[in-house]
């Protein structure tokens, strides 16, 4: 172990989430910088799934946010439901949307 005082170790996520910087960490970091920049590299799918199922116990990053207002848009949920369930304002909901449709992620 390096002296990484980091609740959690071992992946980027941890690194960015968590400041982990284990050397594990820091290489998975490096592969996905070198990866390129995208929005996707940022989101934990586990989180975006427990915020979707009503559990805001870990906090949503603002691309895993829009990914949860995404994946329940096209699951067809009222942007009232999704601000409810995510612990977010309607009109923040109705943003993420609009951006998401701008970029292509949403239809
Ligand atoms: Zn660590």
């Amino acid at each position: 172990m390096t002296s990484c005082i980091a609740e959690r170790h071992g992946t980027a996520w941890m690194y960015r989430r968590w400041g982990c910087r284990c050397p594990d960490a820091v290489a998975a970091r490096r592969a996905h910088r070198n990866a390129g920049r995208t929005v996707s590299t940022d989101i934990d799918p586990v989180a975006v799934q427990r915020a979707i199922r009503g559990d805001l116990n870990q906090p949503l990053t603002l691309a895993e946010r829009a990914a949860a207002v995404a994946q329940m848009t096209a699951a067809g949920c009222t942007s009232q439901l999704i601000a409810d369930r995510l612990g977010i304002d309607q009109r923040t909901v109705v943003r993420h949307r609009a951006r998401l449709r701008k970029i292509g992620a949403l239809r």
